[in-house]
């Protein structure tokens, strides 16, 4: 399995789902089977006992799971069914490791947040996204995790921590990252530094973006000197730079993200190709 992880920074709801249920689309089109888990660094195991007014309306899952309403995203947009499983929380994390815990598998040992915590993560990644989710019954051949929150919040510290040891597990071919920042348009002139300072952080804790998605909350594209002042300063080439502009409908952003070459960039970077030949071959 091929792992996309989708990360944000500055400000939240910023669209990063949109951008990586928008990604999983794309790569549907190339004829690939497409997954997708989201994580939710908050302590409740799931979002049916939080307040609508607060965190929008709970998306209820066909098995009865109470999830964030990215998961619908992922469902229309990908055309699949997910689980409640596909919806990770720190609540769910820490439940399954209690329990282990109470149960005695850990012999003994002193249960800590490294190794213990982050592994369950990452274990809890890898069996999830191995699970058929349409009617084909076939795996997955790749995974979108959405990391909610932001990078840098201590919230979502053990996810982020997980994600850096997750590369080493399934190698540098499997696992590629999304960055998604903020560039506020000030007056008409689009400032770098959010990102600058999100991808430095970004950096500091262990995951190197491939692709930093610059969002813009206006109708106005990335501009050519902005993408290459970011390329400058955030160490990536000017095509890992990816505008994303606010349009009038959510269903525009795979094409705006198609236009930049997304396809191409992934189908490199995670030598998408070598499973098409895989399943040519079997
Ligand atoms: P996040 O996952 O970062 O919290 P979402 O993907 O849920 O953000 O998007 C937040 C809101 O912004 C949604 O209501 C979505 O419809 C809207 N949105 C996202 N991307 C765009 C875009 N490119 N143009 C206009 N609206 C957008």
């Amino acid at each position: 399995t091929k792992y996309i992880v989708v990360s944000g920074g500055v400000v939240s709801g910023i669209g990063k789902g949109v951008i990586a249920s928008s990604t999983g689309l794309l790569l549907k089109t190339t004829g690939l089977k497409v997954t997708a888990i989201k994580i939710d660094p908050y302590m409740n195991i799931d979002a049916g006992t939080m307040r609508p007014q607060e965190h929008g309306e709970v998306y209820v899952l066909n098995d009865g799971g109470e999830v964030d309403l990215d998961l619908g995203n992922y469902e229309r947009y990908l055309n699949v069914t997910l689980s409640r499983d596909n919806n990770i929380t720190t609540g769910k994390i820490y439940r399954e490791v209690i329990e282990k815990e109470r149960r005695g598998d850990y012999l003994g040992k002193t249960v800590q947040i490294v190794p213990h915590v982050t592994n369950a993560i990452q274990d809890w990644i890898e069996r999830v996204s191995k699970i058929p989710v349409d009617d084909t019954g076939e795996e997955p051949d790749v995974c979108i995790v959405e990391l909610g929150g932001t990078v840098g919040d201590i919230e979502s510290a053990p996810f982020v921590e997980a994600m850096r040891q997750f590369q080493f597990r399934v190698g540098y071919e499997n696992f590629a990252l999304i960055h998604v920042s903020l560039v506020p348009d000030m007056h008409g002139e689009q400032k770098t530094k959010p990102t600058q300072t999100t991808v430095h952080a970004l950096r500091g804790l262990g995951l190197l973006p491939d692709l930093i998605a610059c969002r813009l909350i206006i109708q106005k594209s990335l501009e050519p000197a902005t993408k290459a002042k970011i390329s400058m300063f955030c160490h990536v080439a000017a095509e890992q730079v990816l505008g994303i502009h606010d349009v009038s409908s959510v269903y525009h952003v795979p094409l705006l993200l198609q236009s930049q070459g997304i396809i191409q960039f992934l189908q490199k970077r995670l030598n998408l190709n070598s499973i098409h030949l895989t399943k040519e071959m079997t």
